[in-house]
């Protein structure tokens, strides 16, 4: 420590301040393949919580069919425009994007939860053609937050919730690509009657961000509606715009899922979340 003094160069202070300021930005967004979340304690129905008061089914589940169900308001017409929609559970945001399409407006949570065994399992629930989106990718939100309104996808529907449970972790919005049975979704008033209470902590778990298919090349199944004719070439919406490969998942998530296993190991996790093909 000859001399004694320390020098400060402004510049490089400056770069240091900026290059500081963007990964405080940008990191947890970008860099982040899991966001930490406390199981969930239970699951309530998405509109009229916990259980749906209010507002009635119509139209099911049917696995080779409609993947999900439709919730309307008992008003009738478009009295339900704008309905509050809830988290079933408590989870991570992992998708929230106007997807286009027959889809609009969607947000996928992702939750992690302890099943009947005692294992930690973990599902994802989808919301589509939402009036409105309340909910970044990456918030954490609780069993019957406000995550979004009820819509009709820019009037394409009579206003409604498409709202799905998805066992596969990967499927995002590229239905598509996946068997439409129940290997790969619940029927979700089954799931929702059938863990309506469950056990947790204050342990928080990594949940995975990023095991979505890429989507951008496979729209056979753009309607949520089961009615695989419908062709969109091209959707306005979608990102990214870089070249996406023919098929298949991206290498980097296989190994993004195999460390996940390995860290999850200890928690005894399940695959109710199937690992990529
Ligand atoms: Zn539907």
């Amino acid at each position: 420590m000859k001399g004694g003094k320390i020098i400060i160069q402004p510049k490089a202070c400056l770069g240091s301040f900026v290059c500081l300021m963007i990964c405080l930005i940008a990191g947890p967004i970008l860099a982040q393949d899991t966001i930490r979340c406390q199981l969930s304690d239970g699951f309530d129905f998405p509109v009229g919580k916990p259980s749906g008061n209010g507002y009635y089914k119509f139209r099911g589940y049917q696995p080779n069919g409609h993947l999900g169900e439709d919730w309307n308001g008992r008003g009738g017409g478009d009295s339900d425009l704008g309905s509050p929609i809830y988290a079933t559970a408590r989870g991570v945001v992992v998708i929230s994007e106007n997807i286009g399409a027959g889809w609009g407006n969607c947000i996928v949570v992702r939750h992690a939860y302890r099943d009947e065994t005692g294992k930690i399992a973990i599902v994802d629930s989808q919301y589509g053609h939402l009036h409105q989106r309340i909910g970044r990718v990456g918030l954490v939100v609780e069993k019957g937050q406000l995550i979004g309104t009820m819509g009709s996808n820019n009037g394409m529907y009579a206003v409604h919730l498409h709202f799905e449970m998805r066992k596969n972790l990967r499927i995002g919005m590229n239905r598509g690509q996946f068997a439409r049975d129940n290997t790969n979704y619940y029927s979700p008033t089954d799931f929702i009657n059938k863990h309506r209470v469950l056990q947790t902590s204050f342990q928080k778990y990594p949940i995975p961000m990023r095991l979505f298919s890429p989507y951008g090349y496979s729209f056979a199944d753009a309607r949520s509606d089961g009615v695989s004719s419908i062709q969109v070439p091209v959707l306005p919406t979608i990102k990214p715009s870089i070249s996406l490969p023919a098929a298949g998942p991206a290498d980097d998530d296989e190994d993004f899922w195999a460390k996940l296993r390995t860290r999850l190991k200890q928690a005894k996790v399940i695959e109710g979340t199937q690992p990529p093909k």
